[in-house]
């Protein structure tokens, strides 16, 4: 069932206004990079309400980043810890390195290993994104 204009009760409205939803004619349309709205009141009104309330699906990735940004520090910290006992030897940062613990007493080795990984899982990544 098609739906009349809002201002032109003979005309059939071709869409609905993005922010109050009401039907709209071609010639009512305010065209925006946004959506179509019925005034430039009602863009106003959205362009305000998106600042406010930002996409749900944008809302995920700032989170994202931040897991990862935490996840790298943490990675940062644990790997500096760990040099400052086997290279450096500072007993005193023997008890927090983590690293070290789990690795045992080839940090050299074990880092090669893991650049070598590293740049593995970079090239994998790599393909994945060509295959896309
Ligand atoms: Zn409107
Ligand atoms: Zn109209």
């Amino acid at each position: 069932m098609a739906k009349a204009c809002i201002n032109h009760q003979g005309t059939i409205a071709i869409t609905q206004c993005f922010q109050c939803h009401r039907p709209i004619c071609s010639m009512c349309v305010t065209d925006t990079p946004h959506g179509k709205f019925c005034s430039t009141e009602c863009s106003i009104k959205y362009l305000d309400y998106k600042k406010r309330f930002p996409d749900e699906k944008k809302k995920g990735s700032p989170a994202l980043r931040k897991l990862v940004g935490t996840t790298v520090i943490v990675i940062a910290a644990l790997i500096g810890i760990h040099i400052l006992h086997a290279w450096v030897g500072i007993e005193a940062v023997g008890k927090v390195d983590i690293i070290g613990k789990l690795f045992g007493s080839k940090p050299k080795e074990l880092l090669e290993q893991g650049l070598k990984e590293g740049g593995k899982v970079v090239e994998d990544a790599k393909d994945a994104i060509k295959k896309k």
